[in-house]
């Protein structure tokens, strides 16, 4: 199935959930950044999360930036998402091969680390991205995205992400979110139903790998209470940004001195876009030039 994100309303727009299939470009993520399988895992999710994050913005443009910097040998986490369906990021040791836990699943608690801090940077294009960062739960991603949905956005909400990685690469990968609104929050039976059926609905990639679509878990979840599902089907993919230019640009971060280095020793450069695993080459002459800006702006 082609990786998408659908939404859906329920409980008479009381209840808004967005699903999202990521296998392909978490798989993509996985062959760009030659990603280990807990790194694949680590990645996913939170990929999985910018998409859905992003799918409750408004404006055309609007991005989702979550950071995730824990203590464990994975460093951190990197993930650029957009309202257009479009993801990318890295991870900072993206080799580090974690043994299973005792339950058989990957460690990626272990591996982000258990202590440490997510920060979710709203961009929605006036040049003032809104910030908030909360403590790591567990690591895990998914607990940690929801404990942020509920202290940050104090709207109760269930997150749930999951990557299914083998030997043959991403076998499954997406996630969910629902939300319950401020009118439909104090019916707290739904609130306890809508938990009940969370906690006992079997890992999501479980569920794709049977065979399930998005469709199918929204009616499994929602179904008898007033399931709408928007007809719009929306494709979401890998995607970098990243141009010549702009890598090119990102070089005057080294300072004049380096840059006189590159010019010197190495006649040249190699710039890796650190989102994509792009190699942009920089000749000797775009060097001399982009020194002489410098020089020039620094004069003014
Ligand atoms: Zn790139």
């Amino acid at each position: 199935m082609a990786d998408q994100l659908i939404r859906a309303t329920a409980a008479n727009g009381g209840i808004r959930a967005v699903g999202v299939i990521t296998t392909r470009l978490t798989e993509e993520a996985r062959l760009r950044h030659q990603l280990s399988f807990v790194a694949t895992a680590a990645l996913g999710r939170t990929m999985a999360a910018a998409l859905l994050f992003a799918s409750s913005m408004k404006r055309e443009g609007s991005r989702v930036n979550i950071r995730i910097k824990g203590d464990g040998p994975l460093g951190g986490i990197l993930v650029d998402g957009g309202l257009d369906g479009t993801v990318r990021g890295y991870v900072e040791h993206p080799d580090v091969e974690l043994p299973p836990t005792p339950q058989g699943k990957l460690d990626v608690g272990g591996a982000v680390g258990h202590n440490g801090y997510l920060y979710v940077i709203r961009d929605v294009g006036y040049g003032y991205p809104y910030s908030s960062t909360v403590e790591l739960v567990s690591g895990e991603i998914g607990d940690d995205l929801t404990h942020y949905l509920a202290t940050s956005e104090q709207t109760p909400s269930a997150l749930i992400v999951g990557v299914f990685v083998d030997e043959t690469g991403v076998i499954a990968s997406g996630g969910l979110v629902i939300q319950v609104l401020p009118k439909a929050a104090r019916d707290e039976e739904l609130v306890e139903l809508l938990e009940a059926r969370l906690a006992n609905l079997a890992g999501f990639t479980t569920l794709l790998r049977s065979g399930k679509s998005l469709q199918d878990i929204f009616e499994q979840l929602l179904g008898d209470i007033g399931l709408e599902i928007l007809p719009e089907v929306q494709l979401v993919r890998f995607h970098c940004g990243c141009s010549h230019e702009k890598v090119l640009g990102a070089l005057k971060l080294f300072g004049q001195a380096e840059l006189q280095d590159m010019i010197e020793q190495d006649q040249g450069a190699e710039a890796t876009c650190d989102f994509c695993g792009m190699k942009y080459q920089a000749t000797e002459a775009e060097l001399v030039q982009l020194l002489a800006e410098m020089r020039a702006e620094s004069s003014r």
